[in-house]
């Protein structure tokens, strides 16, 4: 049977902001409740070695960093609840959420960290070799490529910024755009093309990635001229797919502002939303800088925030009283 669930806090996303919320929430007495979604931990559970979140000396691993986190919120005082959000009325507080279970959840406050999820071609071998040489994130993993060759998919800002990145540790870059121009700003298009490290393959879509994630991982791409239709092969140790990211914004399409990429639009420097008492945090209002530890930052900005919002609540509701 369905329940009405009531709280303080409500946090929609269980990766990196949601739980890093969760714990300032909870620490601060506003007990909350975090519903996880269909990815419980996030992102960071698809990947194997994080070697860039601070406090660990050694390599960790994304799945276990994300245990550990939950566990620390759960400690605190969060209730996790195994659930996706399906619906969402913002005209409160409190604002409600309708879960895929039917339960709804009534809250003084609301967090999103939906988070976003980066776009892969689809192509055959993509899935079975990510983490073994396919990669969507060059700060994460492009570290693991020094001295060898990497090939970079797309050709927007996103993939020439990582083509660029990723001449810091690549021997040789190469670009892979399916079409002749680059939809790039021109900067960075400058910077690109001035790089003696970095080529680009024009007209050519990927058609497979090869290689066996047991032996090697990833060996090569295969490719298709989209003008000729002739193909060709790129062997390679890495593949990295920035054909873009898509923010889990669906939920809030016509009661939240978002950006033309979909992103939810916040005041500058916060994780305020325009609706009092709903605050946005991680790479869902983040189309930057997408890691883990900027996520956690504005996880615990929106749970700061969030607390002054109760409290405010709650003093305008005790002179309400009085009065
Ligand atoms: P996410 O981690 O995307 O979490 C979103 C959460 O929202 C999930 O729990 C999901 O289930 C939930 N959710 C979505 N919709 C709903 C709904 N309707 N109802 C309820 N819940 C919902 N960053 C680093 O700093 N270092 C790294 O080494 C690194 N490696 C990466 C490797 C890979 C393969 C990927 C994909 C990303 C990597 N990142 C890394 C980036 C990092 O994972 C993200 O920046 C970070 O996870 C963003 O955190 P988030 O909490 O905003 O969102
Ligand atoms: P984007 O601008 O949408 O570019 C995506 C690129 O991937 C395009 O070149 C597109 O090709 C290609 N692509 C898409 N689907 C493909 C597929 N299936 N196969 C092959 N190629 C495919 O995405 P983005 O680069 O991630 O940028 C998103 C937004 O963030 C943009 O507004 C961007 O300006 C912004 N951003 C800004 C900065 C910055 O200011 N420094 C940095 C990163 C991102 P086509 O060109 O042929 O469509």
């Amino acid at each position: 049977m369905a329940t009405t669930h009531k709280t303080r806090m409500l946090i929609i996303g269980s990766g990196p902001a949601g739980l890093t919320a969760a714990i300032y929430g909870a620490r601060a007495g506003m007990e909350p409740i975090v519903v996880q979604g269909l990815q419980p931990g996030g992102q960071l559970t698809i990947t194997t070695d994080v070697e860039n979140y601070p406090g660990f000396r050694d390599v960790i691993q994304g799945p276990w960093l994300m245990q550990e986190m939950q566990a620390q919120a759960e400690h605190v005082g969060t209730r996790m609840i195994w659930d996706t959000i399906t619906d969402i009325d913002l005209s409160g507080p409190p604002f409600r959420a309708t879960a895929d279970s039917g339960d709804v959840f009534e809250a003084d406050t609301l967090v999103i960290a939906t988070g976003a999820q980066a776009k892969w071609l689809g192509v055959p071998g993509e899935q079975l070799l990510s983490g073994k040489g396919v990669s969507a994130c060059a700060t994460c993993d492009g570290f693991f490529y020094r001295g060898k060759k990497v090939v970079v998919i797309g050709g927007g800002n996103t993939a020439v910024e990582e083509a660029l990145y990723l001449t810091n540790h690549a021997e040789h870059v190469t670009l892979i755009h399916r079409r002749d121009s680059l939809r790039a700003e021109r900067i960075l298009q400058q910077r690109l093309h001035a790089d003696p490290k970095i080529s680009v393959l024009w007209n050519k879509a990927v058609a497979a990635f090869a290689g066996d994630p047991l032996a090697g991982g990833l060996k090569a791409v295969e490719l298709v001229d989209t003008v000729t239709g002739e193909g060709s092969r790129v062997e390679t140790d890495g593949a990295f797919v920035a054909i873009g990211h898509a923010p889990a914004t669906s939920l809030f399409a016509g009661k939240l502002e978002l950006d033309e990429s979909g992103y939810i639009v916040v005041q500058p420097g916060t994780p305020k939303t325009a609706i009092p008492g709903v605050f946005a945090c991680g790479d869902v209002m983040d189309h930057t800088y997408r890691q883990a530890v900027t996520a956690a930052g504005t996880g615990c900005m929106a749970a700061l925030d969030a607390e002054r919002f109760v409290a405010e609540l709650d003093f305008a509701t005790a002179q309400l009283t009085q009065a």
